[in-house]
């Protein structure tokens, strides 16, 4: 029998943040810790994670250990590359589950963010969700016939790189007009700058300072929610081609709802109901096919941790244990700074 407890971290670029979960009650959150990341420095990173999964450990019975970070972890743990931290063909999983000696489970952000909202978030319910997560860039995390859908080699789910709009907007992967580039907070800052430059009457102007080059995508929804007509068809325009690129994947995927987390969730319906106006007119007959709901996130930020911390227990322990291939034979992990 499995114990309930378990440890989820999210190793973002900027900070780590550890939970330790029960989760056998609803992903309940029974305690946190938050410490920077060392990004530059790859054992130092995987240092930090240790010990903020040891505090969480201390006096508690945890079962196992789940991380969750940006960029591509293959089927065995391996952080092949990652776009905020130094890792690069990194064995995490198995330097991370040697250190803390539990039964330890890496993988992409986004998909145990959407791991999270399936199994005590907005997707709750569901047994086909796509998760969209819009930040800075865009990240997705799916769930099919109740599994976590990661493709042959763990990579599955990087929705954010289509492109949509050749010779667009260069991207952080080296193309131009990616998705993300034109439906993210990103792309929402980008147009904030081009229009507070052009209408420095306008609100959103004002709200920038004056200073049009610092405008971040945040000013543009707080003018939009203080009625500025300038910030409120920037932020239609994004949720157009958010709505258009959702629909595009409902078309491949067939959904039964799509959760829109991230930080530009904060615009609310002033973003999603435009996305939901564009959806229903890009995807394909939608007089012929069930209403798929296009729902905001539920778990905000700690989306990621808890649904590591379940996603390790269900396949690290217990009778749905999942055999993984063994990554390759790390180097011996320092443990001194
Ligand atoms: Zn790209």
């Amino acid at each position: 029998m499995t114990g309930s407890l378990a440890i989820g971290v999210d190793a973002g670029g900027t900070k780590v943040v550890g939970l330790l979960v029960d989760v056998k009650a609803d992903g309940k959150i029974l305690d946190r810790r938050l410490v920077e990341t060392p990004a530059t420095d790859a054992d130092a990173a995987t240092r930090t994670i240790v010990a903020v999964a040891r505090e969480l450990m201390a006096g508690n019975d945890v079962t196992a250990l789940g991380v969750g970070a940006a960029g591509l972890v293959d089927l065995g743990g391996v952080m092949r590359f990652a776009p905020n931290v130094a890792w690069r063909e990194y064995p995490l999983a198995e330097r991370i589950g040697q250190a803390v000696g539990l039964p330890t489970l890496v993988d992409n952000d986004a998909n145990v963010a959407a791991w999270g909202e399936y199994r005590f978030g907005a997707g709750r319910g569901s047994n086909d969700m796509l998760l969209v997560t819009v930040g800075t860039g865009i990240g997705g995390g799916i769930v099919a016939g109740g599994r976590l859908f990661r493709g042959a080699h763990g990579f599955a789910g990087e929705i954010g790189h289509i492109i949509v709009e050749p010779n667009g907007p260069l991207c952080g992967c080296g193309n131009l007009g990616c998705w993300e580039q034109v439906a993210s907070g990103r792309a929402i800052g980008r147009l904030g700058k081009e229009a507070a430059r052009e209408h420095p009457e306008s609100l959103l102007a004002r709200l920038a300072g004056g200073d049009a080059d610092h405008l971040t995508g945040a000013v543009v929804t707080a003018a939009a929610q203080q009625d500025d007509a300038v910030a409120i068809r920037i932020l239609a325009e994004v949720g157009r081609r958010l709505g258009e690129g959702i629909a595009g994947l409902v078309n491949i995927l067939d959904p039964d709802v799509v959760v829109v987390g991230g930080g530009v969730i904060t615009a609310g319906d002033l973003l999603l109901g435009p996305a939901r106006q564009a959806y229903i007119g890009a995807v394909e007959a939608p007089d012929h096919r069930p209403d798929v709901p296009i729902v905001a996130a539920a778990m905000g930020n700690d989306a990621g941790a808890v649904g590591a911390a379940d996603l390790a227990v269900m396949e690290t322990t217990g009778p749905h244990a999942v055999a993984r291939p063994g990554s390759r034979q790390p180097a011996p992990f320092s443990e001194e700074r």
